[in-house]
């Protein structure tokens, strides 16, 4: 029954799904074509209470189902009771922009009554020249004590709202601001329904489970019982981190649902999913269920979706978790959709170019997978997945070391990552460097610490001791992907050290294990300040900034020096080929563990990163000749 004769008989274009509520009237549009009758139910409780009224809807044209009110219901929940086949089933409202504690009730919004004060002058700052993405979960970020901030703030959007918490050394904004990011990527905060928003505080999720895809998540509020707290204290924290210079970019989910039973099913049953020919479905997001992405009012539902975080909250960006199992036809009409309202590039899209599995696609569509790069617009980035397992290994296999870490045979590969693989090495080809996102850590997986202590000290791992070959390593590693072309994107916490002492999957685990801890940031203020003079250098490099298709060109004279030695030359004159502070670059990575004696090429050089310290600034006395490069480091030299 459902087929593509349904798609064109049913296609709905109108951005007006959901409700309308402004001055003196609300207006409510359900999609649902399936439907004999739908009845609209009006509460004044989030939770528990008889309906104070109810409404037969409707019927209009294309499955659309309509109930206006003379008169402003701000502040009400409802509900839909959707009878298909003879059967009543209760649902919330899949387009709402407000819900209830737990989500199961909708709320009717007049979204600029949830606006906090100054929110229609706030602006994202100005786009810097490379973008440095921040990957940060909102509870992660304040639970620690450490960080100081107050008790109903901890875990909180609110957190985000404060400044100076700590009162002895910087932690939470103060700290994010003094780093030098340019964007800061939030875990999923629509709202997900893995943790009960009338529990306690003990509670932690990822929030890869969507439950309400245009709401925030309820449990980041001071308070989940009024459905108006959560959109003005997310929008709070959103201003907040734009006030700091910080662009937000949201983790968005839209392959699957917490379960199958959602609201999308409810509304239209079969629709929503995709299924394999013997009526099971299709499970490659290995979440139980696959979104049927390719369809006409599931491409129409996840485009909506995006512009209206972007137009509503101001978010900056998305990051789409299993992009692999979207299509690249829909990933490119956000593109378009995206640079048509903001402007070419203001908002940064990038996603997972992979799936947990096959899953049948609609009949002519291509999934937004890394092999099909040549068809992904050029704005749209993929996490570069060959950069992070050249650099540090494989993340499934735990002992596999890459070349920072006792890798061998790795040194072509470095030097492909270098372009962002333009240049070949890889099983796919970007169209620019732009599509790259080069990282070494993230949520995923073992965190960057761990996976290097595992692999140096492997059988003897103390996760929480401060090993020197560790440190060096990770230097090593955040050295190598700062100056590969393409963007970055770092953990939260991979510049101290974060460690969750060898669990490679804590989705679900305790929050003091997933936890910033801010004390971290002082015993390994080393650490920190490397990483922070790293940011600071590549703002300065325009031959590793390059975005543009021919930046791969810049980089010559790739050399492998040795084994787990390689070097390159960076043309690093300014994008209009003027000049510049440093118009060569020399780079060198040394994985070894032992050091490697670089003979000095003519020239007046500068040291501007080398094991010690990154974005320094010195001069070579004329005469020398030679420079030694220490083992697990890497020397960056200007000219
Ligand atoms: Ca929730």
């Amino acid at each position: 029954m459902i087929d593509k004769d349904f798609d064109e008989k049913y296609r709905y274009d109108g951005k007006d799904l959901g409700v309308c509520c402004q001055q003196g009237r609300t207006v409510f549009k359900a999609w649902s074509p399936l439907a004999e009758r739908v009845e609209l139910r009006l509460y004044k409780e989030g939770t528990g209470g008889e309906a104070c009224r109810a409404e037969e809807m409707h019927r209009k044209e294309k499955g659309i189902w309509e109930w206006e009110f003379p008169e402003n219901l701000h502040g009400m929940y409802y509900d839909y009771l959707v009878r298909i086949d003879g059967k009543d089933t209760r649902t919330a409202d899949p387009y709402a922009v407000g819900c209830s504690c737990n989500g199961s009730r909708s709320m009717v919004v007049e979204l600029g009554k949830t606006d906090p004060e100054g929110f229609g002058e706030d602006t994202a700052p100005a786009m810097e020249g490379e973008q440095i993405i921040y990957e940060l979960h909102i509870k992660d970020f304040s639970y620690d004590k450490d960080s100081g901030v107050p008790e109903p703030y901890r875990g909180k959007y609110k957190a985000f709202t404060l400044m100076g918490t700590n009162g002895k050394y910087p932690t939470c904004m103060e700290y994010l601001k003094s780093l030098g990011v340019t964007h800061v990527h939030l875990l999923p905060f629509f709202d997900y329904g893995s943790v009960d928003e009338a529990g306690d505080e003990s509670q932690y999720n990822w929030g890869y489970d969507p439950v309400n895809f245009n709401v925030p998540e309820g449990s980041y509020a001071t308070d989940a019982e009024d459905g108006l707290v959560r959109i003005r204290e997310c929008k709070e924290m959103i201003q907040a981190l734009h006030k700091n210079g910080l662009r937000v970019i949201m983790d968005v989910v839209y392959n699957h649902t917490y379960r199958e039973d959602s609201w999308l099913q409810r509304m239209v049953p079969g629709y929503y999913y995709r299924y394999q020919a013997d009526g099971s479905l299709s499970d490659g997001s290995a979440c139980g269920n696959d979104i049927a992405a390719g369809r006409a009012m599931v491409d129409n539902y996840i485009a909506g979706s995006v512009m209206y975080w972007a137009r509503e909250y101001h978010v900056d960006g998305f990051r789409f978790d299993l992009m692999g199992l979207l299509t690249v036809e829909l990933m490119n009409r956000i593109r378009r959709e995206l640079n048509a309202e903001f402007g070419e590039g203001e908002k940064m899209l990038y996603g997972e170019p992979w799936r947990a599995d096959d899953s049948p696609m609609e009949r002519g569509t291509q999934a937004a997978l890394k092999e099909n790069a040549g068809s992904l617009d050029n704005g749209i980035g993929f996490f570069s997945d060959d950069t992070r397992d050249a650099i540090k290994g494989h993340v499934f296999y735990e002992e596999e070391p890459g070349f920072v870490n006792g890798g061998r045979g790795m040194e072509s590969l470095i030097l492909h990552a270098v372009t962002g693989w333009r240049d070949g090495g890889a099983s796919f080809r970007p169209r620019s460097c732009a599509q790259i996102i080069n990282y070494v850590s993230a949520h995923d997986n073992f965190t960057l610490w761990d996976k290097l202590v595992l692999t140096l000290h492997n059988g003897e791992s103390d996760f929480t001791r401060r090993y020197e070959d560790v440190l060096a390593a990770n230097k090593l590693a955040a050295f190598i992907y700062f100056t590969c072309q393409g963007s970055l994107f770092m953990q939260a916490g991979e510049e101290f050290g974060r460690t969750k002492l060898g669990e490679d999957n804590s989705y679900c685990s305790r929050p003091e294990l997933n936890m910033l801890k801010w004390g971290r940031t002082v015993e390994y203020a080393e650490l920190v300040d490397y990483y922070r003079g790293l940011i600071r250098l590549r703002k300065k490099l325009p031959g590793l900034c390059d975005k543009s298709r021919s930046a791969a060109a810049r980089i010559r004279e790739k050399n492998i020096c040795g084994e787990r030695v390689v070097s390159f030359w960076v043309d690093n004159r300014d994008f209009d080929h003027s000049g510049g502070k440093w118009e060569e670059l020399l780079i060198i990575y040394n994985g070894s563990f032992e050091g490697y004696t670089l003979e000095l090429p003519e020239g007046q050089w500068e040291i501007l990163a080398d094991a010690r310290e990154a974005g320094c600034c010195w001069g070579i006395p004329g005469g020398q000749k030679e420079l030694l490069v220490k083992g697990q480091s890497g020397l960056l030299l200007g000219k």
